[in-house]
């Protein structure tokens, strides 16, 4: 049987001790977060849905040098809207941080924040109106505000484009002929 890694690299050159789960119990905790992660995402959709709205799934969007796949995005309105689990995004209300193989999860946990903080950053730089959401978050009140926001989005998007359009059909400026 091949043994486990005994690091594991965090990117940027950091390694921390690799995690062993401490007991099987541990390890169907830490299964079921990522589970319970897809049902609300779900949930959102299908609000969503219910009110006309469509929109794309894991739609990859390229900023630079890097990317990142919003749960949920409106390619036209350009919002993109992330449905973040409480651990795996520490949410202030449920995040914890299991008390075994802190080593491994503080850094890990950490790495999460910071990624999602400069992934919204690069979005906001290329555009895009981005919606972050707890997994704990009411899906029908979350469903309203995305609907709003896209809404409000669409219009902005549409009337940019008719200002570039009147401005191209804008007449050349006649220069005054020489006397
Ligand atoms: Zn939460």
């Amino acid at each position: 049987m091949p043994s486990p890694p005994e690091t594991i690299s965090l990117g940027s050159g950091r390694r921390v001790p690799y995690p062993i789960a401490s007991s099987p119990a541990a390890s169907n905790v830490a299964r079921a977060n990522r589970r319970a992660n897809t049902s609300p995402e779900v949930q959102l959709r299908s609000e969503l849905h219910r009110r006309g709205l469509r929109f794309r799934k894991d739609f990859l969007v390229r900023m630079g040098g890097t990317w990142t796949r919003p749960d949920i995005a409106f390619t036209r309105a350009r919002v993109a809207v992330f449905v973040d689990g409480c651990f795996w995004h520490s949410c202030p209300e449920h995040g914890t941080v299991p008390r075994t193989n802190v080593e491994y999860w503080v850094p890990k946990l950490q790495a999460n924040v910071a990624r999602d903080r400069r992934n919204t950053a690069f979005l906001h730089d290329e555009g895009w109106a981005v919606v972050r959401l707890w997994e704990h978050e009411d899906p029908v009140g979350a469903a309203e505000r995305i609907d709003c926001l896209v809404k409000l989005h669409r219009r902005r998007t549409i009337a940019r484009a008719a200002d570039t359009r009147a401005k191209r059909r804008r007449p050349q400026r006649v220069l005054s002929k020489p006397r």
